[in-house]
């Protein structure tokens, strides 16, 4: 990574109140793997450095608005792609246990070889979907987190995490600018699968300025065993 990029992070960082200086060679490292990665592999579409550092590294860190990933908790990542959010907020909470979750072979083999090179003991990915993982008892109602960036709607989210949280464990999705629409969509599924949307936070991505929206859903209740529903339903045919 060059000077603008290990400045843009620093900035980033600093506006979420973060201090990341004993990090930045665990940044650059990734910054590194990711590019190979992408060489071999395609794994992301943002390819500049300043994509990079904002829309990944610093926008995968805006999970930590709130401070509902503190403490030595489990976090399952739905859909953790070639690895964020878990990366960035590894490196900045060594405490948490990581569970990063994709159904694509490759991301994850990816996500193994780069949590093994950066040294991330407590990241542990899996291959799998989350609808099967949510029907598995080795996985349903186990974690104290399921975080998530852009991978579905509110609504298909809720049906997805929620069987896979204990309860009290709280859904922490992190989405671009959400519509009244999809929050009372989201609102409603919640509720039928056993939670409750507690919190929605919009705010500005550092330095970028776009909308973003931290919506965090709590488990009140033990999830009907009718959800999740079987692969493809949930997005399918939301439940709201
Ligand atoms: N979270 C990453 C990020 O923010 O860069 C990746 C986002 S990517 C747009 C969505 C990812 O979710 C894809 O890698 C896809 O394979 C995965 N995915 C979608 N539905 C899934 C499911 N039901 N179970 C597991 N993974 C899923």
């Amino acid at each position: 990574m060059n000077r603008e990029g290990l400045d843009l992070l620093r900035q980033g960082a600093g506006e979420l109140g973060l201090k990341i200086e004993s990090q930045l060679p665990a940044f650059e490292r990734l910054f590194e793997l990711l590019q190979e990665g992408n060489t071999r592999l395609n794994l992301t579409a943002l390819k500049t450095e300043e994509d990079i550092v904002l829309k990944h590294f610093v926008d995968s860190l805006t999970c930590l608005r709130g401070n509902y990933l503190e403490g030595s908790l489990s976090v399952l990542d739905l859909g953790t792609g070639a690895g964020f959010p878990t990366f960035p907020l590894a490196l900045v909470r060594p405490e948490l246990h990581f569970t990063p979750v994709d159904s694509t072979r490759k991301k994850i083999d990816f996500v193994r070889e780069t949590a093994a090179q950066l040294g991330l003991d407590q990241v542990v990915p899996l291959v799998g979907r989350a609808e099967a993982l949510g029907r598995d008892a080795e996985h349903r109602e186990q974690y104290d987190r399921v975080v998530v960036r852009a991978v579905a709607s509110l609504p298909v989210l809720a049906e997805l995490a929620l069987p896979l949280l204990r309860e009290g464990g709280l859904l922490v999705a992190q989405k671009g600018d959400i519509t009244a629409e999809e929050l009372n969509a989201g609102r409603r599924a919640a509720g039928e699968v056993g939670g409750k949307v507690q919190v929605v936070d919009p705010f500005e991505l550092p330095i970028l300025g776009d909308a973003r929206t931290l919506i965090i859903i709590e488990k009140l209740k033990p999830t009907s065993s009718k959800y999740p529903r079987r692969e493809g339903l949930p997005t399918a045919q939301p439940l709201f």
